[in-house]
């Protein structure tokens, strides 16, 4: 079940799905309540009234990049990702930034740990600088 009109994952796991005969994708569905019988789940409750019987429910909901508000937030793009160079420096001076808040497309531990790394060593060069 998905609340939108299409998947908005990375398009080699839309494939994988699509071409998966026993994983039925249900588009601009979102689910209102659970029915339990007997201490069990028997079913999904849909907005609009249609329901689905299941007896198994693994709940994935999206993820949004945490930005503070304040200053940080005019180094994001319209997504609301920081966007950073290849040492991780955004366009704010003295901000540096790593891992999934800056990364949409990339998010994984390596990277997140790759991306830290250079960002640190980054951000400690131009501290050495500062006279
Ligand atoms: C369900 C799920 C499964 C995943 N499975 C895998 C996997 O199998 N392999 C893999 O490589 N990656 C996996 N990932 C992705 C991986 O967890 C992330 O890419 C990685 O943790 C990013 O590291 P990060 O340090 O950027 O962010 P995070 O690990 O999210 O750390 C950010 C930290 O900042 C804190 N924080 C947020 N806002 C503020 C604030 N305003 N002030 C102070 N602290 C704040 C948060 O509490 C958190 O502790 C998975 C992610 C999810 C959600």
């Amino acid at each position: 079940m998905h609340r939108g009109d299409a998947l908005r994952c990375q398009p080699r796991f839309a494939a994988r799905i699509a071409a998966s005969p026993n994983i039925a994708v249900r588009l601009a569905s979102t689910a209102s309540s659970l029915r339990v019988a007997n201490g069990a789940l028997t079913g999904v409750l849909l907005q609009g009234g249609a329901s689905l019987d299941v007896d198994g429910l693994f709940v994935r909901i999206g993820v949004d990049p945490s930005v503070p508000p304040g200053d940080a937030r005019r180094a994001a793009g319209a997504d609301g990702y920081l966007r950073v160079d290849g040492d991780g420096r955004t366009a704010l001076g003295g901000l540096w930034a790593a891992g999934d808040c800056a990364a949409p497309a990339h998010q994984s531990v390596a990277w997140a740990v790759g991306a830290g790394a250079r960002a640190a060593a980054a951000a400690a060069a131009a501290l050495r600088e500062v006279p």
